[in-house]
């Protein structure tokens, strides 16, 4: 018998195993007809029981689940279930008093929206807001300190000692920058007129969709908006430290929307842009991956180049920028933080694959 019929008969196995499990779930659910069974129990079949080293699209739609439902999974949704994924995991059942096993179980995947039909409605948490109404100022502790602090960072705003939900010193300078920086009365707290220009900030930062980290591991970045470059300009993006020929990845669907290849200043570089607008600048590639160019459609995860040094600098790296709605750039420290996968070397699920 050769392989390929041998092959073929294994298939014809799992394809009878699939149909006698619909069949017993046909059962229980009654009046369902059978079509909407068997694909609820392919789709079953492929989330439960996923665990630590599985490299599927099922991981990337787990994920996807855990992401909406606010867990940060670093790395993204890369389709990788490594030990950063198990942990994320761990942490959605232990909020939702599951089991922490660290596998997908049939009631972790049901309480993530995986099984059954509202799947596909599931809406995302609203993003949370500072009150506009209640003035936050020194001497605050807690949530709505945290947020206004978050705001801060993301309007490319220092804040030492970050989004710690302690208002001190430090977050009442940088509130008085901000303030300056937005033609705000100078008072240091975060009153209406504040809140509000703040919240902004959390608008823009919701159409910056990151499902994947940008750069293939090991590699490093610290935050370093707006510190001074050549020629009096100032830094708009976060550099992404890792060795020549490290892939690059698309952190989300998209169009390569431009590319600039050897310009002095960035040197071979090229443009992401979702379908709602926003676009990530990726600059200084040694190479761009076969088949990039203008108009050609990527996926989330997707190696379009490899980290180079080309352009003004002599350091490899990627200069990575975020453009929310195609306006001014943000800090883009604050998104590629959450998503941190420096440790990592392995690749995401390329398109095309299972
Ligand atoms: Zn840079």
């Amino acid at each position: 018998m050769s392989t390929q019929s041998q092959l073929k008969k294994y298939i014809v196995k799992i394809t009878i195993a699939a149909v006698v499990s619909s069949a017993g779930l046909m059962v229980t659910t009654g009046t369902a007809s059978a079509a909407t069974v068997e694909t609820k129990s392919v789709q079953a079949s492929s989330f439960v029981g996923l665990r630590i080293g599985t490299r599927s699209s099922a991981v990337r739609e787990m994920q996807l689940a855990l992401i909406q439902k606010g867990i940060t999974v670093p790395g993204g949704a890369d389709g990788i279930f490594g030990p950063a994924t198990e942990t994320a995991l761990k942490t959605f059942q232990k909020k939702n008093g599951l089991r922490t096993s660290g596998t997908l179980t049939r009631r972790t995947a049901r309480k993530l929206g995986l099984l059954g039909p509202s799947q596909s409605q599931a809406t995302p948490a609203a993003p949370a807001r500072i009150n506009e109404s209640k003035v936050v100022a020194i001497g605050q502790t807690g949530e709505q300190v945290k947020l206004v602090q978050s705001a801060l960072i993301i309007a490319g705003i220092h804040v030492s000692g970050g989004a710690d939900g302690v208002f001190g010193p430090a977050t009442q300078s940088a509130v008085k920058t901000f303030q300056a920086k937005k033609g705000l009365a100078q008072t240091g707290k975060v009153d209406s007129a504040t809140a509000k220009a703040l919240n902004n900030y959390f608008d823009l930062a919701s159409t910056v969709d990151m499902k994947v980290f940008p750069v293939q591991g090991n590699c490093g970045f610290d935050d370093t908006w707006h510190a001074p470059r050549s020629g009096g300009r100032v830094h708009e993006g976060v550099d992404i430290i890792a060795n020549s020929g490290n892939y690059l990845y698309a952190v989300n669907d998209g169009t390569i929307s431009k590319i600039t290849v050897d310009h002095w200043l960035s040197g071979n570089a090229l443009r992401l842009t979702l379908d709602n607008g926003t676009y990530f600048y990726y600059g200084h590639l040694r190479e761009f991956a076969p088949g990039i160019a203008v108009g050609t459609r990527v996926s989330a995860g997707q190696i379009i180049g490899t980290v180079g040094d080309t352009g003004e600098t002599t350091v490899n790296h990627l200069h990575f920028e975020i453009h929310p709605g195609g306006g001014d750039p943000v800090n883009p420290y604050p998104f590629v933080k959450a998503i941190d996968n420096c440790k990592s070397s392995v690749v995401p699920l390329q398109p095309g694959l299972k």
